[in-house]
């Protein structure tokens, strides 16, 4: 889907290194000529649109530091769902290109774009990150999160009033959230539309706030939130909560809340996909006459044959010994055996190694020398 989308330097026809300066131009020119109250082509409400995402993004010094690293990868998420989809989103800038610019001359905005000014949009996700023990991820984990979160009021449900009849349709706009305002010129009387200074745009009047919120329609609040981890769950994975991101706009409601997981390293396991590895010193003995060992798991302790005349680095695997998926499949446990020679022996490991030594028929150098010729 999001490689699908022209790049947003292109769409505004300027080039990477552009001034903001000269985004800005290019931007206003192109939503003029656009603006679906202008431009009657049937694709011109999606240019329209595809305009404005880029300008949003490449006029915000952070979003286009952000879009140039990662691409629409790096933005997307800002835009929460609906945000362009349904709506024109915040474009303060809008306003002012076509008050100064050309608003007097047009008719301003059209039908489609006042209804949208009210219309109730999602808020924004957030991305959290969270940092948990390796142990944890493989068999999940409930953890309790303290957040800040702006809900609608549970007075009002987010319309500001006391009372539902204290929300009534604003005299001043008779409810579309526009007013016309007509200017005497040398070119005659010319007609322009603004938003309501009455209600900003909402179309609505409350009469009487709502003592809860004050009239703001939410509340913020400091919430403490139990996050389920499901096992298996591997560094860089999201946890989706819903509702608890950024506020909505007009009532709509809230992004959604992204935690992203960090799984810490393990002292001993390491953990590749749903397998598990881990080394395990044992002595040339051991590998020589075969041994069993107890090794560790996240299971627990699994006993593991060493067969006589294993050699270093072999490793061993234990089946379904390594973390189950959220599939439902299970990964494996690999065991690594690591050699290790003794620095220092004993005198009396001395007099038995060398009783070895004397029992062979012909040490591995000497079988070499022969063969070297
Ligand atoms: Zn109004
Ligand atoms: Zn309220």
């Amino acid at each position: 889907m999001a490689d699908e989308k022209r790049d947003y330097y292109e769409v505004l026809g300027v080039s990477r290194d552009a001034t903001p300066d000269q985004i800005k131009k290019a931007y206003r020119k192109l939503a003029m000529k656009y603006h679906p109250d202008v431009n009657k082509a049937p694709d011109a409400e999606e240019k329209f649109k595809e305009i404005n995402e880029a300008y949003e993004v490449l006029s915000d010094e952070k979003k286009r530091a952000q879009y140039d690293q990662f691409g629409h990868a790096g933005v997307d998420g800002q835009f929460g769902q609906g945000g362009f989809s349904g709506g024109y989103a915040d474009f303060g800038d809008l306003n002012d290109i076509f008050g100064s610019f050309f608003g007097s001359g047009f008719g301003g905005f059209g039908q489609s774009s006042r209804r949208q000014a009210n219309t109730p949009r999602q808020g924004n996700d957030r991305v959290m990150q969270m940092s948990i023990d390796f142990m944890d991820a493989v068999f999940g984990k409930t953890e309790t999160i303290s957040l800040e979160v702006d809900e609608p009021c549970s007075h009002c449900h987010g319309t500001g009033a006391e009372n539902p009849s204290d929300v009534q349709t604003c005299p001043h706009c008779h409810g579309t959230g526009y007013v016309m305002t007509q200017q005497r010129s040398m070119f005659g009387v010319i007609q322009q539309q603004t938003v309501c200074p009455e209600c900003h745009g909402t179309g609505k009047k409350v009469t009487h706030a709502c003592h809860q919120c004050h009239g703001k329609g939410y509340e913020h609040k400091r919430q403490k939130l139990d996050i389920k981890i499901p096992q298996g769950i591997q560094s860089g994975q999201q946890i989706r909560i819903a509702g608890k991101g950024e506020r909505g706009v007009n009532g709509g409601p809230n992004g959604d809340l992204y935690i992203e997981i960090h799984v810490k390293p393990h002292s001993t396991f390491k953990r590749q996909g749903d397998d598990i590895y881990i080394t395990v010193p044992v002595s040339a003995i051991d590998v020589t006459i075969g041994t069993k060992i107890q090794v560790p798991t996240v299971y627990g302790d699994v006993e593991l044959k060493i067969p006589e005349g294993t050699q270093p680095n072999t490793k061993f695997r234990l089946k379904g010994k390594g973390v189950k998926s959220r599939r439902g499949s299970t990964g494996d446990e690999y065991v690594e055996v690591k050699v290790e020679i003794p620095k220092r022996v004993s005198k009396r490991d001395r007099e038995l190694y060398e009783k070895i030594r004397d029992g062979q028929s012909e040490s591995p150098f000497e079988r070499f020398k022969r063969a070297f010729k």
